[in-house]
């Protein structure tokens, strides 16, 4: 993971920051390779544009952290009873940091503790938002981190599989989707979110949380689950019939497979854009009247976090860099009735794009 710090480094030179503070978080997984508890006691990785990065740390987890983190940084830990000012203070001078700085940080992330303490710690520095150069540089995925992606992808597939052929109409739908996360953590994976399973009414619920429905012939079931392997994470969507569907909800199936199928081949264009694919998704839905009940963006990106950059939305118009992994989801939703969403995970290759997940599609049904 500490391979990286180059790469960083000279994108934080082309930014014109002299400096990146990162807090436990995703962030600092990718900077450090720390998974870290976004605890009480501060904790801060200052990475310089060049030189040594400083790893401000609480004495207790210091063995541990520099036990993964390794030489690349130098480690400034800090006990209860002396706070961490003065750690903090050091790292900011070792890193050449001082007044006229201009120093990249989590705006979403960190908390106001956080920053208070560099502010205090770097008087006359300027603090400006880091959100754009850490999406730019965690978009593209690395071989090792598409391995992962894929390990992620194939759990998630096996384990929706073997739960798929054990369900049956009767079964209430928390106990389905506790039979899925139990064969994920059987694989020795864990959920990357809440699995949902979604019956009926319910599955026009994009948020719907598995209750105690039971599934009954005619539910349209809305299956949306993830797994989480080193770190990266899957995200995988199938909607299945009970028994039958009404001719309604079998047009409505028709049309987002064909939205799913418009949006990855709008992907594998050249100089595609979240923009772009969500059009092409969106314009199938629109032409086959069902525009206003496709409610959410076309798909997100994944990899250390489950939902980051890109976003695959109208707006979103800087052209996809080769190694962006993301979703492609559109869905329709009616009231009432039942909802429909297929969900892929596809990444931007050299000669067009590749849907990682590829578990079919055609509507299957529950008996
Ligand atoms: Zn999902
Ligand atoms: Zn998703």
């Amino acid at each position: 993971m500490t391979g990286r710090l180059p790469h960083i480094q000279e994108a934080l030179r082309r930014h014109g920051l002299d400096a990146l503070a990162v807090v436990p978080g995703s962030n600092l997984r990718y900077l450090a390779g720390l998974t870290l508890h976004a605890g009480l006691r501060l904790t801060m990785a200052l990475t310089p544009g060049e030189g040594q990065p400083a790893l401000v740390v609480p004495g207790l987890e210091h063995a541990r952290v520099a036990a993964t983190a390794g030489a690349a940084f130098r480690y400034y830990p800090w006990s209860d009873d002396e706070g961490p000012g003065n750690a903090l203070a050091r790292a900011v001078r070792d890193t050449g940091l001082g007044r006229g700085s201009v120093v990249g940080v989590e705006h979403t992330i960190m908390r106001v503790f956080e920053l208070r303490a560099l502010e205090q710690a770097l008087p006359g520095a300027q603090f400006v938002d880091a959100t754009p150069l850490l999406a730019e540089l965690r978009m593209v995925k690395d071989a090792a981190e598409l391995d992962a992606i894929r390990i992620a992808v194939q759990v998630i597939e096996a384990t929706l599989r073997q739960t798929v052929t054990q369900v049956r109409a009767g079964m209430r739908e928390r106990d389905v989707a506790d039979l899925w996360e139990r064969a994920i953590r059987a694989a020795g994976c864990l959920p990357a979110f809440e699995t949902t399973v979604a019956s009926g009414p319910n599955s026009a619920n994009p948020h719907h949380t598995s209750g105690d429905r039971e599934l009954q012939d005619g539910d349209m079931v809305v299956f949306d689950g993830g797994t989480v392997y080193r770190g990266y994470a899957s995200d995988i969507t199938r909607t299945f019939a009970v028994g039958h569907t009404s001719d309604e909800m079998r047009r409505v199936y028709d049309l987002v497979l064909a939205a799913n199928a418009a949006g990855r081949e709008a992907a594998a264009q050249p100089g595609a854009t979240g923009e772009s694919i969500d059009a092409a998704a969106r314009q199938v839905i629109e032409r086959g009247g069902y525009g206003s009940f496709f409610i959410h963006r076309t798909g997100h990106g994944i990899g250390l976090d489950v939902h980051e950059p890109p976003f695959i939305v109208a707006g979103s118009r800087a052209p996809l860099p080769i190694g962006a992994t993301f979703t492609v989801e559109p869905g329709i939703y009616l009231r009432g009735i039942g909802g429909v969403r297929i969900e892929d995970d596809v990444v931007i290759t050299v000669d067009g794009a590749e849907s990682l997940t590829t578990f079919p599609r055609e509507i299957q049904y529950i008996s």
